[in-house]
């Protein structure tokens, strides 16, 4: 049985960590985690979960850690795939749940960490125009709809603007990924795990360096 990578992908909110994420896990074929899809997803079905992160989601706030941490806890215990590898998208996003996720993986440890770089003014610019779908969460942008508007190409969903993705929630977002989040890009340095990737250009162009960073840090002969 082959085995895939053990990827983190850190990045500000809109610096393209689902769609890279996505396409990662297709490349390698691994499992992709994404915490703001379960909370979305937990959201949309009305589960007591949903309840509680509704809030902290609308105002670009962070979730409690230890919501989210048993969140990821359950998804390893219940079979989550620490042999054949996997993406995790937004998480970890402070240092208890970075410090949470080494208990976790303290026999199946990382192969890499990418933090996705983009300037503000382009994280600001692609999440003004940003869509995306109610059900399955492909996103899309004013400028490159779906083919039939507002209809998911994917799944046939609602594609609309996500609740936090208003003006005063991103702010608030990015406040929060400069105070909680980038803590960790240096907890993962001193680990000798991170990867910068330059995150400006065109998907597949950022595809590919990100790919090039993986195939650097995992070879899968050795596991
Ligand atoms: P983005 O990276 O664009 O902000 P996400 O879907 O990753 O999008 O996250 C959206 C929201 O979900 C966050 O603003 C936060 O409220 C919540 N969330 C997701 N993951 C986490 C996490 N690991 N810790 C705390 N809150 C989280």
């Amino acid at each position: 049985m082959p085995v895939g990578p053990r990827i983190v992908l850190l990045g500000k909110p809109g610096s393209g960590k689902g769609t890279q994420a996505a396409l990662l896990s297709e490349r390698y074929d691994v499992e992709h985690l994404s915490t703001g899809d379960v909370f979305r997803a937990a959201i949309k079905h009305g589960t007591p979960i949903g309840e509680e992160v509704k809030v902290f989601m609308d105002t670009g706030e962070l979730v409690p850690d230890e919501i989210v941490i048993r969140v990821v806890e359950q998804y390893f215990a219940e079979g989550g795939p620490m042999e054949d590898g996997f993406i995790l998208d937004g998480f970890p996003r402070t240092l208890v749940q970075a410090e949470a996720l080494e208990r976790v993986l303290v026999s199946h440890p990382l192969d890499v960490v990418l933090d996705i770089d983009v300037p503000t003014e382009v994280v600001l610019d692609r999440i003004a125009g940003r869509r995306a779908c109610v059900n399955c969460g492909a996103t899309y942008h004013v400028h490159m709809p779906p083919t039939h508007l507002w209809v998911c190409d994917v799944c046939g969903g609602d594609v609309v603007q996500r609740d936090d993705d208003t003006e005063a929630a991103v702010e608030r977002r990015l406040e929060v990924y400069e105070r909680q989040t980038v803590p960790i890009i240096d907890f993962y340095k001193q680990l000798g795990r991170l990867v910068a990737v330059d995150g400006v250009g065109a998907g597949p162009e950022v595809h590919e360096r990100l790919a090039a960073a993986v195939d650097a840090h995992f070879d899968p002969a050795s596991r």
